[in-house]
């Protein structure tokens, strides 16, 4: 394990309010972890932060074993770094077959012109199987998109965005809606992806972070309030005090 992503010391206020406070956070390669915390904790923030989408005040976000800094770079750019993020509602080309939405992220990845050339190539097939089969979905490749349940369309956007290849995989709240069948095959996907990248949860779903069975990063105001296991840091009075609100 070697580290991909290192945020350290980074702040970042709104409008006087500061919503991230002397943040410092370490990702390795391969990782699975899990970020937790209250509403307004600025897990939001942390991942915008991160994408580039929002550019903090002070602090480091450094990349890659060269230490590369993200800073200053577009949010394309960053993107292009191997940084995929997934947002909470699940956005698919719904008059798309399964099969061609891999397909596009897959020439996406290769660029415009991939894109625009169409041609079927072994590999690619090869890809899409491999990936359909690891989001569970390769009985559903010839169906319409928009037909899937909710748990499937986030699956195909997970297996959208593996399709892209990051080594960093940002997913906001993947459990929320899904049925508890669904949950369960979602944590064996998030943990399969895993073993060969970066995936970072945000979540809110206790018994659904318990099941990812991973390193825990307790976020609160801004700032990192403890991580370890679950178990460990649901035992720790200031998280107790947090979640219970005392
Ligand atoms: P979380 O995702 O953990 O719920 P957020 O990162 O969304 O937390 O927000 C952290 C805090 O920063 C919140 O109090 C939120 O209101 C504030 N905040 C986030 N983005 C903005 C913004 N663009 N302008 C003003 N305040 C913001």
């Amino acid at each position: 394990m070697t580290s991909l992503l290192e945020v350290s010391g980074v702040s970042k206020t709104f409008d006087g309010f500061r919503a991230i406070n002397d943040l410092s956070i370490q990702i390795s390669e391969p990782e699975l972890r899990a970020i937790i915390g209250p509403n307004g904790a600025g897990k939001t923030t942390f991942m915008d932060i991160v994408t580039g989408k929002t550019k903090p005040d002070t602090g480091r976000v450094l990349w890659g074993a060269r230490n590369e800094s993200l800073l200053g770079l577009s949010e394309a750019a960053i993107a292009n770094k191997g940084i995929g993020r997934k947002f909470q509602k699940p956005t698919v080309f719904e008059d798309q077959t399964v099969w061609a939405n891999l397909n596009m992220a897959l020439r996406n990845k290769r660029g415009p012109f991939a894109v625009l050339f169409h041609r079927k190539t072994g590999e690619d097939e090869a890809r899409i199987s491999q990936i359909a089969s690891e989001i569970g979905l390769t009985d559903q490749l010839s169906r319409m998109s928009g037909e899937l349940s909710h748990g499937q369309k986030q699956w195909l956007e997970i297996g959208m965005l593996l399709a892209q290849d990051p080594r960093l995989l940002l997913v906001d709240e993947p459990a929320a809606g899904m049925t508890a069948e669904e949950r369960e095959k979602t944590t064996d996907i998030l943990r399969h992806a895993a073993l060969t990248r970066a995936v970072v949860v945000v979540e809110h779903d206790m018994e659904f972070v318990r099941r990812l069975n991973c390193k825990v990063t307790v976020l609160h105001e801004g700032h990192v309030l403890a991580e370890g296991t679950l178990d460990h840091v649901t035992a720790d009075s200031t998280v107790i005090d947090v979640y219970l609100g005392r």
